[in-house]
């Protein structure tokens, strides 16, 4: 693979803030709507490494050609693919799922199985079923203990979705539709008991007078697609600006954008409970090769696997990201998101996360999945870090 790591996308601040694949901020819009504005008022967070309750580790199934959609014949089943969706399986789910569940009823069958209860299995599952298929869901592992429990929960459609050379203009269209149809049906979960799906403000925080973005490195063919440009504005909430006096971090610049947050569990929940009160069913069972497909009863199948699909159809186009989070208890009255020096700290409803970026490449083909003690609390000292004078 050519010089791939250290390439960067947007700065800001000091340090290199890489972007994360969050669409309102790459979009670069500083809208003047809070210059002048009443100040800024956050509560504090306390961010002390002491209230690490843990720290989670696990790879996103990243493909450089992007998601896998085909549709195969395998063990005398229909086999309709649906993995590979690197860093943005919860944000594409649903258009994703939609794509799979109409090519699973395209061939007319009405009892479907779904293999794999993640991010993708879950959706696909629900869709088939609200098209009036009888659905089993079979799995090695369930919520909490696959995954997807352990995404960080931004809608960030365009995170290691593939790389730049793969994105054609067909590849293009087919995201572009995955990610205005998964906006769309996020859009409708709003204001649900429990907030599966919210909206919540992100304040990117930074050292230096301007917000700024930097040529990029062109060298590299292996690179992460930026598919941000592609999306029309209405999907690209602007931000609005805050000037030094006008907020609480100091001489700091601090831009303020809306984004769309997935609270993991509450999410999990509605989709699963939905699933199971219209008599969706789900079998723990693990299949060790493709050929044990044909032990079910159900004559199409939508395989869900992530990157459980590397050992089971040996399909080595999937790469392993590592991303680690460090993961606190939430606290009364924070509800905002930061990204100051390359550590993003979210206040999801069911845990608070953070999460450093040492670069964009951190943790590609890393398949391990030990936590990393020394990176949780650099993660938490660099939002702690903001609070230190008092806010
Ligand atoms: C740190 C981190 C942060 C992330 N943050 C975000 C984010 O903010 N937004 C976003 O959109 N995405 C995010 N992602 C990416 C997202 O988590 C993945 O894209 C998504 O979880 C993939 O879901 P999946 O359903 O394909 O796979 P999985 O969640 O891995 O589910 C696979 C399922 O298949 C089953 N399975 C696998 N192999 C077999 C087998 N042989 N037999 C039976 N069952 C099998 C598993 O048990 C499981 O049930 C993040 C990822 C990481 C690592």
């Amino acid at each position: 693979m050519t010089s791939v790591l250290g390439r960067r996308r947007f700065l800001s601040g000091a340090g290199a803030s890489l972007c994360l694949g969050v669409l309102p901020r790459c979009a670069g819009t500083i809208g003047a709507g809070a210059q002048g504005a009443a100040r800024l008022q956050l509560r504090p967070l306390d961010a002390s490494v002491a209230r690490i309750s843990r720290i989670t580790v696990c790879t996103r199934p990243f493909r450089p050609q992007g998601p896998r959609l085909d549709v195969e014949q395998i063990a005398g089943k229909t086999v309709v693919h649906n993995y590979g969706h690197g860093g943005s399986g919860w944000s594409l789910s649903r258009g994703s799922g939609e794509i799979a569940a109409r090519k699973a009823l395209a061939t007319g069958e009405r009892e479907i199985a779904v293999i794999g209860c993640g991010a993708l299995g879950m959706t696909s599952a629900l869709l088939l079923q609200r098209a009036g298929a009888r659905v089993t869901i079979y799995a090695k592992e369930l919520p909490p203990n696959v995954r997807s429990s352990l995404a960080t929960g931004l809608f960030t459609p365009d995170s290691r979705i593939c790389f730049e050379r793969y994105a054609t203009p067909e590849f293009k269209t087919l995201w572009q539709g995955m990610c205005r149809r998964s906006y769309q049906n996020y859009s409708t979960l709003l204001h649900r008991p429990g907030n599966p799906v919210e909206f919540i403000n992100q304040y990117e925080i930074a050292d230096e007078p301007e917000f700024r973005r930097t040529a990029l490195e062109t060298d590299a063919d292996n690179h992460f697609a930026e598919l941000q440009s592609e999306l029309t504005p209405d999907l690209l909430p602007r931000g609005d600006a805050f000037a030094p006096g006008a907020h609480p971090f100091g001489q700091r610049r601090v831009r303020r954008t809306p984004i769309l947050m997935f609270n993991i569990a509450q999410y999990t929940d509605y989709l699963l409970s939905r699933f199971r009160s219209q008599g969706g069913r789900i079998t723990l069972r693990e299949f060790h090769s493709p050929a044990e497909f044909a032990q079910l009863p159900e004559k199409v199948l939508i395989n869900c696997t992530g990157y459980g699909a590397q050992a089971l159809l040996g399909d080595n186009s999937l790469v392993p990201v590592r991303g680690q989070l460090a993961r606190m208890q939430p606290q009364p009255g924070i509800h905002y998101a930061l990204l100051y020096r390359a550590t993003l700290f979210l206040a999801r409803r069911d845990e608070f996360v953070f999460q450093h970026f040492r670069g964009e490449y951190q943790g590609f083909n890393d398949v391990s999945t030990d936590p990393d003690r020394a990176e949780a609390e650099l993660a938490v000292n660099t939002i702690a870090q903001l609070f230190a004078a008092g806010v």
